[in-house]
Protein backbone atom coordinates (compact mmCIF):
# COMPACT_ATOMS: atom_id res chain seq x y z
CA UNK A 1 0.00 0.00 0.00
CA UNK A 2 1.17 3.48 -0.66
CA UNK A 3 0.00 6.76 0.64
CA UNK A 4 0.40 9.97 -0.81
CA UNK A 5 -1.27 13.64 -0.13
CA UNK A 6 -3.92 15.29 -2.20
CA UNK A 7 -1.34 17.77 -2.43
CA UNK A 8 1.58 15.91 -4.28
CA UNK A 9 -1.07 14.27 -6.17
CA UNK A 10 -1.75 17.59 -7.24
CA UNK A 11 1.57 18.33 -7.79
CA UNK A 12 2.18 15.18 -10.07
CA UNK A 13 -0.91 15.83 -11.83
CA UNK A 14 0.04 19.40 -12.67
CA UNK A 15 3.86 18.66 -13.76
CA UNK A 16 2.12 15.99 -15.59
CA UNK A 17 -0.01 18.40 -17.65
CA UNK A 18 2.81 20.60 -18.02
CA UNK A 19 4.63 18.15 -20.12
CA UNK A 20 1.76 17.87 -22.67
CA UNK A 21 1.89 16.16 -25.18
CA UNK A 22 4.74 14.06 -23.61
CA UNK A 23 5.44 11.77 -20.98
CA UNK A 24 6.79 13.46 -17.80
CA UNK A 25 8.11 11.17 -14.76
CA UNK A 26 9.59 11.83 -11.65
CA UNK A 27 10.30 10.45 -8.19
CA UNK A 28 8.79 9.30 -4.74
CA UNK A 29 10.66 9.76 -1.69
CA UNK A 30 9.41 9.22 2.22
CA UNK A 31 9.06 6.29 4.53
CA UNK A 32 8.33 2.76 4.82
CA UNK A 33 6.41 0.88 7.90
CA UNK A 34 5.42 -3.46 7.21
CA UNK A 35 4.30 -2.62 3.49
CA UNK A 36 3.37 0.68 4.49
CA UNK A 37 4.63 3.32 2.39
CA UNK A 38 3.97 6.83 2.97
CA UNK A 39 5.40 9.31 0.42
CA UNK A 40 6.47 12.36 1.53
CA UNK A 41 8.05 14.02 -1.36
CA UNK A 42 8.07 14.34 -5.15
CA UNK A 43 10.55 14.71 -7.36
CA UNK A 44 10.01 16.51 -10.36
CA UNK A 45 11.99 15.16 -13.14
CA UNK A 46 13.28 16.02 -16.95
CA UNK A 47 11.72 13.16 -19.55
CA UNK A 48 15.20 13.44 -21.52
CA UNK A 49 13.59 11.45 -24.20
CA UNK A 50 11.24 14.36 -24.69
CA UNK A 51 8.34 11.80 -26.39
CA UNK A 52 4.82 11.40 -25.74
CA UNK A 53 5.60 7.19 -25.24
CA UNK A 54 8.49 6.96 -23.88
CA UNK A 55 10.54 8.53 -20.46
CA UNK A 56 14.23 8.23 -19.36
CA UNK A 57 14.79 10.80 -16.38
CA UNK A 58 17.52 12.85 -16.49
CA UNK A 59 20.35 11.13 -14.73
CA UNK A 60 21.87 14.80 -12.88
CA UNK A 61 18.71 15.41 -11.28
CA UNK A 62 18.02 12.06 -10.31
CA UNK A 63 21.16 12.03 -8.63
CA UNK A 64 20.43 15.09 -7.16
CA UNK A 65 17.24 13.90 -5.78
CA UNK A 66 18.75 10.63 -4.88
CA UNK A 67 21.42 12.97 -2.78
CA UNK A 68 18.40 15.25 -1.27
CA UNK A 69 16.76 11.99 -0.38
CA UNK A 70 20.07 11.02 2.09
CA UNK A 71 20.27 14.49 3.31
CA UNK A 72 16.66 14.30 4.26
CA UNK A 73 16.75 10.34 5.44
CA UNK A 74 14.36 9.69 3.01
CA UNK A 75 13.68 6.28 1.32
CA UNK A 76 13.45 6.03 -2.32
CA UNK A 77 9.60 4.20 -2.77
CA UNK A 78 9.03 4.28 -6.41
CA UNK A 79 9.01 6.87 -9.40
CA UNK A 80 5.91 7.99 -11.68
CA UNK A 81 5.10 8.50 -15.24
CA UNK A 82 2.40 9.92 -17.39
CA UNK A 83 0.81 8.13 -20.28
CA UNK A 84 -0.68 11.30 -22.03
CA UNK A 85 -2.44 8.57 -24.67
CA UNK A 86 -2.62 4.95 -23.20
CA UNK A 87 -4.27 3.43 -20.39
CA UNK A 88 -2.83 3.47 -16.70
CA UNK A 89 -1.13 0.60 -16.66
CA UNK A 90 2.51 -0.36 -17.49
CA UNK A 91 3.05 -0.84 -21.08
CA UNK A 92 5.62 -4.25 -22.58
CA UNK A 93 8.25 -1.20 -22.45
CA UNK A 94 7.51 -0.09 -18.76
CA UNK A 95 7.57 -4.05 -17.49
CA UNK A 96 11.07 -4.79 -19.57
CA UNK A 97 12.70 -1.52 -17.55
CA UNK A 98 11.04 -1.99 -14.05
CA UNK A 99 14.41 -3.92 -12.33
CA UNK A 100 13.65 -3.27 -8.49
CA UNK A 101 10.77 -5.20 -6.95
CA UNK A 102 10.43 -3.43 -3.87
CA UNK A 103 9.69 0.00 -6.02
CA UNK A 104 6.26 1.18 -6.99
CA UNK A 105 5.82 2.32 -10.09
CA UNK A 106 3.26 4.74 -10.41
CA UNK A 107 1.59 5.89 -13.74
CA UNK A 108 -0.85 8.72 -14.32
CA UNK A 109 -3.08 8.33 -17.83
CA UNK A 110 -4.14 11.63 -19.41
CA UNK A 111 -5.81 9.78 -22.03
CA UNK A 112 -9.50 10.08 -20.82
CA UNK A 113 -11.15 13.11 -19.78
CA UNK A 114 -10.32 12.75 -16.07
CA UNK A 115 -6.84 11.31 -14.99
CA UNK A 116 -6.66 8.31 -13.60
CA UNK A 117 -3.56 7.60 -10.99
CA UNK A 118 -2.61 3.71 -10.17
CA UNK A 119 0.48 2.01 -8.61
CA UNK A 120 1.84 -0.90 -9.48
CA UNK A 121 4.05 -3.71 -8.27
CA UNK A 122 6.94 -5.36 -10.97
CA UNK A 123 8.46 -8.49 -10.00
CA UNK A 124 10.24 -10.51 -12.23
CA UNK A 125 8.30 -8.82 -15.14
CA UNK A 126 4.89 -10.10 -12.91
CA UNK A 127 2.96 -6.64 -12.81
CA UNK A 128 0.09 -6.56 -9.35
CA UNK A 129 -2.28 -3.57 -8.35
CA UNK A 130 -0.41 -2.17 -5.51
CA UNK A 131 -3.26 -0.46 -3.35
CA UNK A 132 -2.89 3.38 -3.28
CA UNK A 133 -4.38 6.21 -1.21
CA UNK A 134 -4.25 9.60 -1.85
CA UNK A 135 -5.28 11.78 1.83
CA UNK A 136 -6.99 14.40 2.01
CA UNK A 137 -9.73 13.57 -0.97
ZN1 LIG B 1 4.71 3.85 -19.47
Amino acid sequence: MITLSKCDYEMILNHCLGQLPNEACGLLAGRVAGNKKTVEKIYLLSNIDQSPKHFSMEPQEQFGAIKDMRAKDLILLGNFHSHPGSPARPSEEDIRLAFEPDKSYLILSLAEENPILKSFMIINRQVTNEELIIKGE
